[in-house]
């Protein structure tokens, strides 16, 4: 069976065509600069890649080009269109209405529309890429949504709310949401099956550490706590979002520097974290070579990132009552064995024992904690593509 997933941003369309019986992944690419010019990016296995810079004025026209690719005499790697038995949408939020993936109708269209105010910049072109699909596809090919948020709506209320006036969550729905839901979901479920044991048994703590970073404690298979907020800039600090900080600071910076509401937003997301830090960059690797050669303020940058990481795991195993297994994952949690390290450093008293050898250099599924450890640390690289392919699979078989 072949699943399209396809992940639309305000300018851009991510794309990945999986033939899910055996996990290949027979083409990818990507469509930029949507409705300023355009440009295709295909990438099909076993054949050469191509770029292609035709107009694309829209995202209807940017998703019939990747079609058109799919099936090219040339570059394609179906025969016809309707070897596409379904497609896969990565969509933002879905505030409170689902916890699980659904297939598309109207209803979940006007939910995604409903939500347009919780996802000012993705849920529109998600919903623009998912008419671009049914304009497109044959007729009657299911689509399915699959959300950032819906992993984490079986949080308890004393998680998700915020303590303003009751009246800002029932008229502006502001409350925590949470993301990279996918990627929690995933992880959590491949640990335990790495792990050999039922999800259902475990409490784990779930680490995304990317770009942006988010935590979801993970207690018997249901996400009871995650460090995102309403928006993806709350939890620690990332590459350049600010992560939790006093909110009093907001209008104090306001007003001492002339923001407007726009611009401090911008400011707290693009050139707050590691990078406004350090001044150095938003790049780990460039903030950890940095920091050894002497630079201070990456030095500083790591070490919050490494504390701020820390203090949610110590947060979450008290919210769960304990914790069994702490997966690390996505770009940083795969890939850096020196943060990893760090942030489980000095947490034998809590019964984590990170083993330094099998950790490092270790960037594959993998469990990095001693025998001893009455924690279970691993790596799990996690594949939000594939995670939606199997989600689509799974609703529409
Ligand atoms: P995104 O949130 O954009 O999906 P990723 O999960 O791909 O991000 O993570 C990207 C980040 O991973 C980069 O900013 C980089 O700092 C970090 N990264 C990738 N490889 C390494 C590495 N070997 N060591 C440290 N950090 C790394």
């Amino acid at each position: 069976m072949n699943i399209l997933v396809i992940n639309c941003g305000s300018s851009s369309c991510k794309f990945q065509l999986f033939n899910i019986d055996t996990g290949d992944i027979l083409a990818k690419g990507i469509c930029e600069r949507i409705g300023i010019d355009g440009k295709l990016t295909y990438k099909p296995a076993n054949k050469a890649d191509y770029v292609s810079k035709e107009p694309m004025p829209d995202h209807k026209v940017a998703v019939k080009m990747v079609l058109d690719a799919l099936v090219d005499k040339e570059h394609g790697v179906l025969n016809d269109i309707s070897e596409i038995a379904a497609v896969g949408h990565r969509v933002l939020h879905a505030g409170k209405y689902y916890s699980e993936s659904v297939i598309i109708n109207d209803d979940v269209k006007r939910v995604i529309k409903e939500c347009f105010p919780l996802g000012p910049l993705h849920n529109p072109a998600n919903l623009i890429g998912i008419e671009a699909c049914e304009a497109v596809l044959p007729e009657g090919t299911p689509q399915v949504a699959v959300f950032d948020t819906a992993f984490h709506q079986t949080m308890p209320p004393k998680a998700y709310m915020y303590a303003l006036p009751y009246e800002y969550y029932e008229k502006y729905s502001i409350r925590r949401y949470g993301f990279h839901g996918t990627s929690h979901r995933y992880v959590s479920k491949r640990a335990a099956a790495f792990l050999g044991k039922n999800l259902k048994d475990l409490k784990v703590i779930t680490c995304h550490l990317g770009n942006g970073s988010s935590f979801a404690a993970v207690k018997n298979g249901k996400c009871v706590d995650t460090s995102m907020g309403l928006t993806p800039l709350a939890g620690i600090c990332m590459g350049t979002r600010c992560g939790d900080i006093d909110p009093a600071i907001v209008p104090i910076i306001m007003e001492k520097e002339g923001l407007t509401a726009s611009q401090v937003d911008d400011l707290m997301n693009k050139k707050s974290g590691v990078q406004g830090l350090s001044g150095v960059s938003s790049d780990f690797r460039d903030l950890s070579k940095a920091a050894k050669e002497g630079n201070e303020r990456a030095a500083l940058a790591l070490e919050m990132f490494e504390y701020q990481a820390k203090k949610i795991i110590g947060s979450y195993a008290a919210a769960m009552g304990g914790v069994d297994v702490i997966v690390f994952t996505a770009g940083i949690g795969e890939n850096s064995d020196y943060i990893r390290e760090a942030v489980c450093e000095d947490m034998e008293f809590f019964g984590i024992e990170i083993d330094k050898k099998v950790n490092d250099g270790n960037r594959k599924e993998s469990i990095i904690s001693k025998p001893s450890s009455k924690v279970t640390v691993v790596v799990i690289p996690t594949n939000e593509e594939l995670a939606i392919a199997k989600e689509t699979e799974a609703l529409v078989k």
